[in-house]
């Protein structure tokens, strides 16, 4: 953990210069120069805090369960990306469904969606209506106080001053109201689930960038310490399966950021949040409907193991199954083709699991975990045939390749 933090310093100093489209649909610029003298009073919450908190928790005390938010990014019926007839919100609450479903295994867990498939949580839905000049008072005195520090030196951000925007829209008022009833509900933990799009993409074509970010709080924000954390032990758990960012500001993996308001903009997130971004919507993955919800499911089973892994240090009590589509028993034959499959998917899963896929000399940035059999899998099928010496089939699933999977992964 140490040296992790000590290469965000490093990477911090490098002057970039950073485009960042916030939650209030505006699109900003800063430079990252590395200041990192201001702190914006102490840490809400402490890494130290959550463990323990989970360590503690009992099933026979409901309280003392670790708490949970999860937020499918968007509104119930509009906003998010959209690809053909692909709408980001309706992915969003897929995987977040799945994650609680993993979550709720674990009885130390107790999760929270923000919506679901009929609306907002309905306490939520209540909270934005009964204190909306209260959230809107609030944002404003938390954007006011933010400024000052500002001014008065005692706060610093990469690029000095903080916008002057004294109506917020009623999408970004909500998510205020939902930093502020987390921190009135005794929440440990929010994770906000997105997948991102590429603004400059031609319609209904894909946009050159994919793989996924974790976007944190700034490290001036008193809920950013835990936030990196937890999102660290999701990034490690990621590495596997999903290929990071190939955008320049999210290329880290991990992404600090002062404007997201779901992350706590003008520190108004006490509890440690993150916001994921999984992937661009356009990315082969999430296409055809029978493979997109196994990809969904296993990106929230991996958000799950790096939640485990944070909590849990002790491998005892963390689940053994690496992949949620594994075990999977392979009955028909494949070969290259343009159709997605889940049968396929499970292949490169698999396949990465045996460490060959992607084959040498590529990445999974070029050859997607996506469930189509192109390329990239004929060559890590012939790999696995050359380690295992199956002859006869080479770069396509026959009946020996298969006996040989089913061996190793159908059980
Ligand atoms: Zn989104």
């Amino acid at each position: 953990m140490k040296s992790y933090l000590q290469s965000f310093a490093a990477v911090a100093v490098i002057a970039v210069s950073l485009y960042a489209l916030s939650q209030e649909g505006r699109i900003s610029e800063w430079a990252e120069t590395g200041n990192m003298a201001a702190t914006f009073g102490a840490d809400t919450v402490r890494t130290k805090d959550l463990k323990e908190k989970y360590a503690e928790a009992t099933t026979t005390i409901p309280q003392s369960r670790v708490r949970i938010f999860l937020m499918p990014g968007h509104e119930p019926d509009y906003g998010g990306a959209e690809y053909g007839s692909v709408k980001e919100r309706d992915l969003n609450l897929a995987l977040a469904s799945y994650l609680r479903g993993f979550l709720e295994d674990d009885p130390r867990f107790e999760v929270v969606l923000g919506r679901g498939k009929d609306g907002w949580n309905p306490e939520l839905a209540e909270y934005f209506v009964a204190k909306r000049e209260e959230i809107q008072a609030w944002r404003n005195e938390q954007a006011s106080m933010t400024e000052r520090l500002v001014e008065e030196g005692e706060l610093s951000f990469p690029k000095a001053g903080v916008s002057h925007q004294t109506v917020a829209s009623d999408v970004a008022l909500r998510l205020y109201g939902i930093n502020k009833w987390l921190g009135e509900s005794d929440f440990d933990f929010a994770i906000h689930i997105h997948i991102n799009d590429y603004g400059s993409r031609k319609r209904n074509r894909p946009g050159e960038l994919s793989g996924y970010a974790i976007y944190v709080p700034a490290r001036q924000y008193s809920n950013s310490s835990a936030s990196r954390y937890v999102a660290q032990a999701l990034k490690d758990r990621f590495g596997e399966l999903l290929s990071v960012s190939n955008a320049p500001r999210e290329k880290e993996g991990i992404v600090e950021d002062r404007e997201l308001v779901a992350v706590g903009r003008y520190n108004t997130a006490e509890v440690p949040s993150m916001l994921v971004e999984y992937g661009y919507i356009y990315e082969p993955q999430f296409q055809d409907p029978a493979v997109r919800d196994a990809v969904l499911r296993e990106y929230a089973y991996q958000t799950y193991l790096g939640l485990k892994a944070f909590f849990s240090p002790d491998a005892e009590d963390n689940p053994r199954r690496e992949v949620a589509i594994l075990p999977y028993e392979w009955k028909k034959d494949l070969a290259s083709a343009q159709t997605y499959r889940v049968d396929v998917l499970a292949l490169q899963i698999a396949l990465a699991w045996n460490g060959v896929y992607p084959p040498e000399g590529k990445t999974l940035y070029d050859c997607p975990i996506s469930g189509l059999f192109g390329a990239c899998t004929r060559s890590s099928v012939a790999l696995f045939q050359k380690k295992y010496s199956i002859e006869g089939e080479t770069g396509r699933v026959g009946e020996r390749t298969r006996q040989v999977l089913n061996a190793l992964f159908a059980e």
